[in-house]
């Protein structure tokens, strides 16, 4: 049986012109950081994967540091110590979107007093007055934020007001960071219309290795404290030798998956269809952020009298693979942060499933799902699963 990935989200699946990179890069020695021949090829291929992550985001490759990931990225910059201009730049407070992913949410190395939620409304997206008002009352004690806001949140797709975050935070004299890792890919990402001063990316959710990620900056003039030191690598701000093999597969997913920005509307399409099909089961199907603008390959529903888990297990026993709330925390089995920060009902919570799709879905991926979601169906008892 050829089974359906819909779980680009979580991660998604290796771009043939990265798995290529990531082969070609194993099969060489040299550290990027060595004066020889062997070394300076390492540090070529870093320095073409830095220049194709900074295009993805309309940066300046000088700005972009590689991590190991999305999650230490955001730990990274997630940091009371910043200098702009070379002078200390020190913020006093996090403040953070109430659906943030838990690598922001944890506040990285903020003290737990020190971190606020914003609160969002209905369908996810960071309320904005709340920010002002915030952000006032920082200011009336002296204290300067650090606002922190995801551009595509992994669970719902909503795309939150970004370009309005920076701007008001900007005016309260904040650094406004953007978890981007969902939005990479996706959906135009340009740092400078953005108008953050940071964003962080991750090299598997737009079809690079997993363990690669990104931290980048607007302007050399702003910069943080490193959360790795020990070694001179990536400009003084990560420390530790450069994963050039995952580094180069991240280059070559960005490069692939700027040029696949074209395809958005097949896979708006691709997402309505499926919606169509999980319509025609006669049961009430509520869709997560349904009014918020969203990225194209992400669906986040609920089938009236169906859990989570019901749902997931009989999909995966059809042969489609989709997640239960987000990825880090399956397994749970209680309503995420996401949806509950929402308001949405518990029990419509539970019965929380995301679907999504990438640059290998394709067209005829939707009679199988048809197929697929009416056996599905024929297992389901009625209206009985709902979990209390
Ligand atoms: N930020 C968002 C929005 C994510 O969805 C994820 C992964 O699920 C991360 C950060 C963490 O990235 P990584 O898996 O590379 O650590």
């Amino acid at each position: 049986m050829k089974r359906l990935y819909f779980d680009y989200n979580a991660t998604a699946p290796l771009r043939p012109e990265a798995q290529a990179a990531v082969v070609e890069a194993l099969a060489e020695t040299g550290n990027a950081s060595s004066v020889h021949g062997e070394g300076q090829a390492a540090h070529r291929r870093v320095e073409s994967a830095r220049a194709a992550v900074a295009a993805l985001v309309g940066a300046d490759a000088k700005l972009v540091t590689f991590t190991a990931g999305g999650t230490e990225a955001n730990n990274t910059v997630l940091t009371s110590h910043w200098s702009r201009d070379g002078r200390d730049a020190r913020m006093d407070m996090l403040l953070v979107g109430a659906t943030e992913h838990p690598s922001v949410l944890s506040g990285g190395r903020f003290s737990p007093g020190q971190i606020r939620q914003i609160p969002v409304d209905g369908e996810g997206l960071v309320r904005l007055e709340a920010l002002e008002s915030m952000l006032a009352d920082a200011t009336a004690k002296g204290e300067r934020a650090l606002v922190s806001v995801m551009l595509a949140n992994n669970e719902t797709g909503a795309i939150q007001p970004v370009a309005d975050v920076a701007r008001i935070g900007h005016s309260a004299g904040a650094i406004v960071h953007t978890d981007a890792v969902q939005a990479a890919g996706r959906i135009p990402v340009d740092i400078a219309a953005l108008g953050v001063d940071v964003l962080t990316l991750s090299a598997h959710k737009i079809g690079g290795p997993q363990g690669a990620g990104a931290i980048v900056r607007a302007s050399e003039d702003l910069s943080f404290a490193p959360l790795l030191t020990g070694g001179g690598q990536e400009r003084l701000l990560r420390a530790g030798t450069e994963n050039v093999a995952a580094i180069a597969g991240f280059g070559a997913a960005a490069a692939a998956s700027m040029a696949g920005l074209a395809g958005a509307a097949r896979l708006q399409r691709l997402r309505d269809a499926i919606l169509a099909i999980l319509g025609e089961s006669g049961r009430k199907v509520t869709v997560f952020s349904e009014n918020a603008p969203r990225v194209p390959q992400t669906l986040a529903i609920a089938v009236e009298g169906v859990s989570a888990e019901t749902l997931l297990i009989a999909l995966d026993l059809q042969g489609v693979a989709v997640s239960s709330g987000s990825a880090c925390s399956s397994g749970k089995v209680a309503p995420g942060h996401v949806l509950s920060a929402m308001g949405v009902p518990q029990n419509v919570a539970r019965g929380a499933i995301r679907i999504s799709l990438g640059w290998d879905s394709a067209e005829s991926d939707l009679d199988l799902f048809s197929t697929a979601w009416r056996r599905v169906l024929k297992h389901l008892p009625p209206g009985a699963v709902q979990a209390a």
